[in-house]
């Protein structure tokens, strides 16, 4: 599809150069031979002229009619041979800026086919999962009402996760489109404050106690979505962390960048799976906890730091805890990507 598409665009490009070279080269010719027949014509005049005056002079050299038409044929083999340059020319420019022009479409439809592909294949799953255990329990004749319930309960929770994965891709999905942002002054302080206060609850179930060191500062950036962002890294700081430890959030300004600290004391990830962290659906080692989880946090953290042209990078200890480092520009980029 794409080597088609190619093909059309050059040939529109070829046929636009094309027309106009050719009407170029027709104009020129016409301009050139009406001056050459002037010039013949003057000529031509000049010499009767002379005639009349020295009847004995015979035959003008200057004036030959057969050179001139020679001359007009000169002129056009040369034009068509500058068109034939032309058509090869722009035939290879136009093919090559064809390629360039649909690049970011054919990139942005094989990440669309890849996220339809990647977001189907999660949702079939828990899907299957669903329908198996409704079957079996509608065909099973023993069924009391104590035992529906329960099913009926497991199956909410399977629903409950459900919704929050389609919640999630939703977020993916807008986030692609960079005409959603709305860069506004944002204050460091009131977007960690809150996000903190979105995470207190499950803080305070595990005993966890979330420091704060921020600078008063502030950016442009789109607020809601960062806030997203730092509720997704002090969830995840949360999420694996154990019990009665401390998660820290700093803040501060360096030059031109604002700089967010994220530091747990949790689980940690090992080497070989921070490569692919951020990577949609990613999820290290599943079998290691029960956490929830579909692997999308980090992978939409990561789209909206690109969104603002800012980083994000981790370091961490197996065992120890995890860093998350993010630097955003303090100005609105004057180009979004
Ligand atoms: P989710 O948390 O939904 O699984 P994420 O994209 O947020 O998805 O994270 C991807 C994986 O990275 C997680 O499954 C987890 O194993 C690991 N991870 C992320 N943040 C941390 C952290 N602070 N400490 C330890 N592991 C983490």
């Amino acid at each position: 599809m794409f080597t088609s598409a190619r093909l059309k665009l050059t040939a529109w490009y070829l046929l636009i150069s094309m027309l106009i070279s050719v009407l170029f080269s027709i104009a020129i010719f016409y301009i050139l031979s009406l001056q050459l027949d002037t010039e013949y014509l003057r000529l031509y005049h000049r010499y009767e002229i002379r005639r009349e005056l020295l009847p004995d002079q015979g035959r003008s050299p200057l004036i030959d009619l057969q050179s001139l038409d020679a001359s007009k044929d000169n002129i056009l083999t040369s034009l068509v041979y500058i068109n034939l340059f032309i058509l090869v020319i722009s035939a290879s420019a136009g093919y090559f800026l064809a390629g360039r022009t649909l690049r970011p479409i054919k990139e942005m439809l094989d990440e669309q086919k890849r996220f339809i592909s990647d977001a189907s294949h999660e949702l079939r799953t828990p899907l299957t999962a669903l329908r198996t255990t409704l079957e079996v329990n509608l065909r099973d004749k023993n069924l009391n009402l104590k035992q529906a319930k329960s099913v009926f309960k497991d199956n909410l929770e399977e629903v409950e996760g459900l919704q929050a994965l389609c919640d999630s891709l939703l977020v993916i999905a807008k986030a692609q489109n960079k005409g959603n942002l709305r860069f506004q002054n944002v204050s460091l302080k009131a977007v960690v404050d809150e996000a903190v206060g979105k995470l207190s609850v499950l803080a305070k179930q595990k005993d966890i106690e979330i420091n704060q060191d921020i600078e008063n500062v502030s950016f442009q950036a789109d607020t809601e979505k960062m806030i997203r962002l730092v509720i997704i890294l002090l969830d995840n700081a949360v999420k694996y962390s154990s019990l009665s430890t401390k998660v820290h959030i700093t803040g501060k300004q360096l030059d031109h960048k604002i700089q967010i600290k994220v530091k747990d004391q949790g689980l940690g990830i090992l080497e070989k799976d921070l490569p692919f962290i951020f990577n949609r659906f990613y999820r290290v080692d599943k079998s290691r906890s029960r956490i929830e989880g579909y692997g999308l946090g980090l992978s939409i953290a990561q789209k909206i730091v690109q969104l603002h042209q800012g980083s994000i990078e981790v370091s961490s200890k197996p065992g120890k805890g995890t860093i998350f480092t993010i630097l955003l520009p303090v100005s609105k980029p004057r180009r979004i990507f």
